[in-house]
């Protein structure tokens, strides 16, 4: 095979990783261009939904996730002064999905799990500190324009999967616009090691108020045993003190908070108007982002690459045409506009209504869906994303 039928895949975070072991597994040779020199490690995603696990199943990754991640049988909604307001059992959903959890794994893991499993394949080309400049494409292959530290470099191959990021350049390469919007605060991660499951929370709980909402999960941690991560919106400075003040007003106790790590960071809306233009095409943070509140995002982009991967291969070994990829750009662009952005805008609408009339109707429609186990699996059903990747499939 020449070196131009390689496929190129651009971001090492854990699309990108997904992408290459995909492609690995089925023996297509492909280049892997990652921007930094390492995997990226700050706090970012930490929840693995159902349909994810099957699909990291299907690959023979399963064991690694549930040997390093922590699973999560029920999350709690609280209404900040009012206390719990419902209490979701996963475990309704074991008819449905033979992981009726959420997994809460840090998304540099993932990472580390398709390098180990990646380093069991010959030829597995990952070119660290390579930053994709441009892109562009002829009849029959694309050129990557690459900064390295030796300099500027081309590289060819077949075709290229933008796997880099919410700031993708390879997304901004092609002939695309990136609409929606941003909210107007950002939103502040904090990483402590004090256990706040002695207060009764859950692996994962939303605390909802009008003016400081809080989002509380506990990951496994550099070292397994479990750190907690608070998230909040701010439009405060980040100094010492007002990082104290913020955890201090959500739960007060005498001593400050060991704060192991923080991240502020912009919060946006935006989905890609294509996933595909000629030999370019987009997955991941590249293609759509959203806010974190009900831990979408990273799953969605493992779904579009699982989606992606089997049909470029297809097109490769000459078995389909580029319609099949066409197809991808519709399946997965659809859901990501109605479903993706649809419930990560409402999940933090509603961890922040205003009203309280509505915001007790909201907490009076939770209460009425726990207690009705129909009700309970259609609702799961939709926020553990079993039902958007149905609905992908779905489409023609
Ligand atoms: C600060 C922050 C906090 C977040 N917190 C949460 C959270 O709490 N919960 C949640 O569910 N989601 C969160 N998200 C979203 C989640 O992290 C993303 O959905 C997820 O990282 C998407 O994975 P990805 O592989 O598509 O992109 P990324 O993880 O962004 O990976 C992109 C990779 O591409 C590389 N790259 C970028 N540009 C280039 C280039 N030109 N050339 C080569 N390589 C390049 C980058 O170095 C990076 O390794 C957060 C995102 C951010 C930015």
């Amino acid at each position: 095979m020449q070196s131009s039928d390689r496929v190129i895949v651009v971001g090492g975070g854990p699309v990108g990783y997904t992408a290459a072991l995909l492609l690995a597994q089925q023996g297509i040779p492909f280049v892997l261009l990652e921007a930094g020199h390492v995997v990226f490690d700050e706090p970012r995603a930490g929840t693995v939904h159902p349909p994810t696990l099957e699909l990291y199943a299907s690959i023979g990754a399963i064991d690694r996730f549930l040997d390093r991640g922590f699973k999560v049988h029920n999350y709690q909604y609280y209404d900040r002064k009012q206390g719990l307001v419902a209490d979701f059992d996963l475990g309704v959903l074991s008819e449905l999905t033979p992981f009726p959890y959420r997994l809460m794994l840090e998304q540099h893991k993932i990472c580390y799990i398709m390098q180990e499993m990646l380093a069991e394949f010959d030829n597995v080309d990952i070119r660290l500190d390579h930053e994709l400049l441009e892109v562009s494409q002829t009849a029959d292959g694309v050129i990557a324009t690459v900064q390295t530290n030796d300099g500027i470099v081309t590289i060819d191959g077949s075709y290229i999967i933008g796997c880099d990021g919410g700031r993708s350049k390879v997304r901004k390469s092609m002939d695309v616009e990136f609409d929606g919007f941003t909210y107007p605060e950002r939103f502040l991660i904090l990483s402590t090691t004090y256990d706040f499951g002695q207060h009764g929370y859950a692996f994962t709980n939303y605390i909802a108020d009008p003016e400081e909402w809080f989002a509380l999960f506990k990951v496994p941690g550099a070292d397994g045993s479990g750190l907690w991560r608070v998230v909040s919106p701010v439009d405060e400075i980040f100094a010492d003190d007002a990082v104290q003040a913020r955890i201090q007003r959500f739960r007060p106790r005498d001593t400050d908070y060991d704060i192991v790590h923080r991240n502020i960071y912009n919060v946006h809306q935006r989905v890609a108007s294509s996933y595909r233009d000629g030999r370019i095409l987009l997955a991941g943070d590249a293609a759509h982002i959203n806010n974190p509140l009900g831990g979408m995002g990273l799953n969605f982009g493992v779904h579009d690459v699982f989606n992606l991967i089997p049909r470029l291969i297809s097109v490769l070994q000459g078995e389909a045409g580029e319609e099949v990829l066409d197809l991808y750009d519709r399946q997965r662009r659809t859901v990501a506009q109605e479903y993706l952005q649809r419930q990560t805008i409402e999940n933090k609408n509603n961890i922040e209504l205003q009203d309280p009339a509505e915001r007790e109707a909201f907490y009076q429609g939770m209460r009425d869906t726990v207690a009705d186990a129909d009700k309970l699996v259609t609702y799961l059903r939709r926020v553990t994303m079993i039902e958007g990747f149905a609905r992908a499939a779905s489409i023609s």
